[in-house]
């Protein structure tokens, strides 16, 4: 069998390495059009922020360890840049000399990601607005900041914009975070994100809500941001996190089933609208765990296992990727955010009855040091109680039961299993009675 796999991070090299895994003898490509596959992008934030020192322990392997350990070729600066369906081969350009190669594939598996958008609007092609999504956008960002500029404008407060917030702020810069809508988070419910918000206030961020760019401008060397109701800013470079787009091109012109997000449709295995095409990663529409709908949850854990589970239906596995939850977690400097399953926001849009309580538990034992209350969020079905969704903020111990609250989201439990739930206890990591047991309590 030859594997050719599009896209060389993590849908993509899950998918290559799983592939490998289930066959010694398969021929398994894998083309990436930038210079390095397998990178952390997660961590990209992290280091320009400084608190992951060492560049390279972001190149978690390179494509020389790559072939050595699991023998995958890999080619790097190589853009696939057209599918022929019928003769069943991709056109490679190769970046380095401009040539062009044509590879055959039994299988193709797109991992082609997405793309940060820019939306098209005066001035945003300015050198100082950076965008953020691979090891490239990273250097220059660090560039510019190790340079010694002292300030900057972070547009969009999701998790990208958040986290390069705090990354910029540590490093010294005087920060504006200006987002469109009246929260940052949207992932949160409006109430939840607020101490979020207020938290980086209290560490110098200055954020904006409410108000979205009109314009960018440059002048005298500094980007000029022209918002709503007239309001400037100015500062030395600007970062625009304003979401992401599925990067379907490739896909969309072999002809390939895009959905009503705009990602790549695929079915529980994987499998495009070509029985020889699978699609895994930020470029696929997912369904919903909760309401069922199509949507698009750019995350890698997702990614990782839609990749693995594509190489594993090539090789006769019967493995689905059923839904998407959107867990998700994320860190503001003290404190951390996290939730699990459907917002109330969506269940309100989906018109699905629902109940709700908030209970303010500590992290740990009140009489151990170090611990503070957290603001604890549950959504369940006024009927059944089950399990609908769960957000979290605080400080110690969000984490633990954000991700028990996952897995009984996905063990589809109701408030009453949490009641039950044995939960692990000693002074300095929880609590006799649980936050998670507390919810449970309260909601029962
Ligand atoms: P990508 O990782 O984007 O990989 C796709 C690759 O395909 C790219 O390298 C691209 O160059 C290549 N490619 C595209 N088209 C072609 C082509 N035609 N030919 C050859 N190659 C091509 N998720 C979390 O769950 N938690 C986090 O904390 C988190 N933090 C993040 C922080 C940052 C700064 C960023 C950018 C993302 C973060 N994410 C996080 C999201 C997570 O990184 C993505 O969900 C995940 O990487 C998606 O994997 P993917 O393989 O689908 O796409």
């Amino acid at each position: 069998t030859r594997i050719v796999v599009v896209g060389g991070v993590a849908a993509g090299m899950s998918a290559a390495a799983r592939a490998r895994r289930l066959d010694e003898r398969a021929q398994i490509i894998v083309f990436e059009k930038d210079r390095y596959v397998s990178f952390a992008n997660c961590g990209l934030p992290y280091h320009i922020s400084g608190d992951i020192r060492d560049r390279e322990d972001l190149l978690v392997v390179t494509p020389d360890d790559l072939s050595r350990r699991l023998n995958l070729e890999v080619y790097t600066e190589h853009e696939v840049i057209r599918i022929d369906r019928v003769a069943k081969t991709v056109k490679v350009r190769d970046q380095r000399n401009d040539s062009v190669l044509k590879e055959h594939y039994d299988k193709l598996i797109l991992a082609t990601g997405a793309t940060p958008l820019r939306p098209s609007m005066p001035g945003v092609d300015h050198p100082y607005i950076f965008t953020l999504r691979n090891i490239p956008d990273m250097d220059a960002i660090k560039a510019v900041v190790d340079a010694g500029v002292f300030s900057a404008i972070v547009v969009g407060g999701g998790y990208i914009g958040v986290e390069m917030a705090e990354a910029l702020r540590r490093r010294g810069l005087r920060v504006d975070l200006v987002e469109q809508s009246d929260q940052i988070m949207a992932s949160l419910d409006p109430e939840m994100s607020r101490d979020l918000a207020y938290h980086m206030e209290s560490y110098g961020v200055h954020v904006t809500l409410g108000k979205g760019v009109r314009e960018f401008r440059g002048e005298d060397g500094r980007v000029e941001v022209r918002l709503d109701e007239d309001d400037v800013r100015f500062a030395d470079m600007a970062i625009l996190a304003v979401g992401v787009r599925p990067e379907v091109k490739l896909a969309r012109e072999a002809g390939l089933e895009i959905g009503r997000c705009g990602g790549i449709r695929v079915d529980v295995h994987m499998r495009t609208s070509d029985p020889s095409i699978y699609a895994a990663g930020d470029a696929v529409e997912v369904r919903d765990a909760i309401t069922g709908e199509w949507t698009l949850m750019p995350l890698a854990g997702p990614a990782n296992r839609q990749g693995r589970i594509a190489a594993d239906h090539i090789f006769g596995r019967e493995s689905r990727y059923r839904r998407s939850q959107g867990s998700s977690i994320l860190k503001v400097f003290d404190m951390t955010g996290g939730g699990t399953g459907v917002s109330e926001k969506s269940l309100r849009r989906a018109g699905i009855h629902y109940r709700k309580v908030y209970v303010h538990p500590n992290g740990h034992a009140a009489y151990y040091p170090g611990t503070h209350p957290m603001h604890l969020k549950l959504l369940f079905t006024a009927d059944s109680g089950h399990l609908l969704g769960a957000q979290a903020v605080g400080f110690d111990g969000v984490d633990k039961r954000i991700d028990v609250l996952a897995t009984a989201i996905h063990a589809g439990m109701t408030v009453y299993d949490l009641e039950e739930l044995e939960l692990s206890y000693a002074p300095p990591y929880g609590s006799a009675k649980d936050p998670v047991n507390i919810a449970g309590f309260v909601a029962a």
